[in-house]
């Protein structure tokens, strides 16, 4: 088994439902036992600001799932959820699913890249995280507590 971590984002449509049915819907993963999910977050929109904020949380899966058939159903449940693919880099969408760590993997390949290439400076990731895994530590050594640490709330706040 490996401990997968994915994080949740959805800023339109009802997000704080897009994000508890998306919790829901990563239950129901095959080969997967679902571990837990971090509160729900609101932050504010990261690249265009004129959008709505977002609502985010982060889940934990142990999965016997290779690498990219979790990216599969990870892909197929933001389709499923109404997702559009727009050329605007982080603009509005109805859920984003983004795997943040594959246990231990380090991965750089077209489709996929394990640790998230972001993970470690977005608020809305990282305060998630170490809400659900306080004691862990990134493939390279990193302690999620020192990056949390480092990193701003900015206006991060628990809604659910
Ligand atoms: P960002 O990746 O900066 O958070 P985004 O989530 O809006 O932006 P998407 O449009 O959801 O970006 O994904 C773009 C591509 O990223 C996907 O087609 C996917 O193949 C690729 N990708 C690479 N690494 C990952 C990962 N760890 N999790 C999800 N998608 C990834
Ligand atoms: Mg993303
Ligand atoms: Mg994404």
């Amino acid at each position: 088994m490996n401990r997968v971590y994915i994080a949740i984002g959805s800023n339109l449509g009802d997000p704080i439902r897009k994000a508890q049915d998306a919790i829901a819907a990563l239950k129901l993963l095959p080969n997967s036992r679902f571990v837990a999910a971090s509160s729900l977050y609101t932050s504010k929109p990261m690249g265009p600001s004129d959008q709505p904020d977002y609502v985010n949380a982060v889940a934990s899966i142990d999965t016997e799932l290779e690498p990219l058939d979790l990216l599969d159903h990870t892909q197929r449940i933001e389709l499923e959820f109404g997702r559009e693919r727009k050329k605007e880099r982080w603009g509005p969408r109805t859920l984003d699913l983004d795997i943040l760590l594959y246990g231990d993997l380090q991965l750089d390949s077209e489709r996929l890249t394990v640790p998230h290439y972001g993970m470690k400076v977005r608020e809305f990731v990282l305060y998630p995280l170490a809400e659900i895994a306080p004691d862990l530590q990134l493939p390279d050594g990193t302690a999620v507590a020192e990056l949390v640490a480092a990193t701003d709330r900015n206006g991060l706040t628990i809604i659910a």
